[in-house]
């Protein structure tokens, strides 16, 4: 696949970014794209590897070197093709994903990976620009009718399948806007808003319903929906966040990351006003948390204009090389520096917060943080020790809460009697994502937990199969990994 002497010639080249200074004026998109000839050589890359492991690496089972293939020779109409038929959006995943596939790549093991995510970026913008990507409605409709509650990556990916093999979709969300935390959490420097926009527009000329600000569970019950659609999907996402419950956590300033990266996205799409309006200008900011919640705080704040940003990460610093122990094609857990990273936050390894600090008005002024080691005893997990006499305090008016989910919101899951395990993940196995309530499945965030949207989509195109399968009998809907390779 691709030239078979390229990986030999050409060196890894990944698309730039505009200088730091230029692009924390605004919230847009920053990366700088690679040229054709360029994206063409990055495509040669890909060596006849034999067993291509990017292929397991991926959660969608992409055909990587199938349009690695294409895009070298300059064939990029077969390229979205065979993209897409693994990958409902690709867009999503060419600039959010951690690339697994890239980690896995056979030419990776002593020499820089290809450039998976960003040739996958481009052939999406490709075939957008050259208006390949249009409405494909089903040729005949089954009469079936199925609700998908939450509309994020994995409930999209289900209710484009399903409406693909000719069932009635109908997609309930409680925000204003479809997108799940695409749209909510991801701040619009990582992906701005219009390239959901240009994707749902496609879906609704497909015939997908879309019911947004109707709240499951509350506006309309579980057992409602049972007696309107012949089949639920659950993809609510994993929506409840974690705390940090010590003393000063009530005091103004003390702040969950998913109330100030959804504002913010909400400011950017023009809304005006908000009840608990939460700024960082000017403030000296914590952001507690090193994931990548942690990471689009940092990048929120800087842009705001905060006089300082510290990032702090309980586990110890993580090493840019991969750590022995994780080997190849397995996905290491290295040191990842985002973009966001770059731009002015300072980064503090092993320290645990310990106490807010208020100012005797209920407003935060500062933290005491001390450092800590992790210690492993044989056969035991890993406990975490305090070091004494490392307390610091710090001045901060603004500290953000970024320490993950912990699991699902419950009340459809219960009004329906489907099960959960104890994270509140929804209890339905890989086999065929339905719960123990027939009829009704899950996928995404609401059914493995916190993850990632290469996962979400994956999650939604399974279980979409398996809806098909329950409601006809069979399904030709394609499983992971069973896309097309068209002769274009
Ligand atoms: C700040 C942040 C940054 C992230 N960055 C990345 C990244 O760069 N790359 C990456 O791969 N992953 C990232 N993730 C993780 C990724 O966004 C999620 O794994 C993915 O969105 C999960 O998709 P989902 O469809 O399962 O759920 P979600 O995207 O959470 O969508 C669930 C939707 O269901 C709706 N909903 C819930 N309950 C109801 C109800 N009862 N009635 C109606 N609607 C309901 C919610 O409002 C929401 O819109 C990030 C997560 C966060 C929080
Ligand atoms: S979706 Fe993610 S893992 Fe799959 S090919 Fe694209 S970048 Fe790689």
């Amino acid at each position: 696949m691709g030239k078979i002497t390229g990986f030999l010639e050409f060196d890894r080249k990944v698309e730039s970014y505009a200088p730091v200074e230029e692009r924390v004026k605004n919230y847009h998109e920053f990366t700088l794209p690679l040229k054709e000839p360029e994206l063409k050589e990055q495509g040669a890359r890909c060596m006849d590897c034999g067993i291509p492991f990017c292929h397991s690496g991926c959660p969608l089972g992409n055909l990587i070197p199938d349009f690695n293939d294409a895009v070298y020779r300059g064939k990029w109409d077969k390229a979205a093709k065979i993209l897409h038929s693994t990958n409902n959006f690709p867009e999503f995943t060419g600039r959010l994903c951690p690339a697994p596939c890239e980690e896995a790549c056979v030419l990776g093991i002593n020499e820089d990976p290809v450039t998976i995510e960003n040739i996958e970026k481009n052939i999406v913008e490709t075939a957008f620009k050259k208006g390949w990507i249009v409405a494909e409605p089903p040729a005949t409709r089954t009469g079936k009718k199925v609700a998908v509650v939450g509309s994020g990556p994995a409930g999209l990916a289900a209710a484009q399948q399903l409406n693909r093999a000719g069932h009635l979709v109908t997609v309930f969300e409680r925000d204003e806007k479809p997108g799940g935390l695409l749209r909510y959490g991801i701040p619009d420097f990582k992906m701005e808003k219009n390239v959901i926009d240009r994707r749902l527009k496609v879906l609704e000329e497909e015939g997908i319903v879309f019911k947004c600000g109707i709240h499951v569970g509350k506006d309309i019950t579980g057992p409602e929906l049972q007696d309107e659609f012949d089949a639920i999907v659950l993809s609510g996402g994993a929506t409840v966040r974690r705390n940090l419950p010590i003393e000063g956590s009530d005091l103004n300033g003390v702040v969950q990351a998913m109330d100030f990266l959804p504002q913010n996205n909400r400011r950017v799409d023009g809304v005006k006003e908000f009840e608990n309006e939460i700024m960082a200008t000017g403030k000296d900011v914590i952001v507690i948390g090193g994931g990548d919640t942690g990471s689009d705080c940092i990048g929120t704040s800087i842009r705001h204009g905060a006089k300082s940003v510290s990032n702090f990460e309980i586990m110890p610093m993580g090493t840019v090389e991969r750590p022995e122990g994780q080997p190849w094609p397995f996905w290491p857990m290295r040191l990842k520096t985002s973009t966001s990273h770059k731009e002015g936050a300072e980064r503090f390894f092993s320290i645990s917060t310990k106490k807010f600090l208020g100012d005797g008005n209920g407003n935060l002024k500062g933290l005491i943080t001390s450092e800590v080691e992790w210690i492993r005893e044989p056969g035991k997990a890993m406990v975490l020790k305090e070091v004494e006499g490392t307390e610091k305090e710090w001045k901060c008016e603004l500290a953000l809460l970024a320490l993950g989910f912990t699991g699902s919101e419950m009340t459809v899951a219960e009004q329906l009697g489907v099960e959960a395990d104890a994270r509140t993940n929804i209890k339905a196995s890989e086999q065929d994502y339905m719960t123990n309530v027939p009829g009704v499945f899950a996928a995404g965030d609401q059914r493995r937990g916190q993850s990632l949207i290469v996962w979400a989509i994956s999650e939604g195109r399974q279980a979409a199969h398996h809806v098909d399968t329950y409601l006809m009998g069979e399904s030709a809907l394609p499983l992971k990994g069973e896309g097309d390779l068209p002769r274009v």
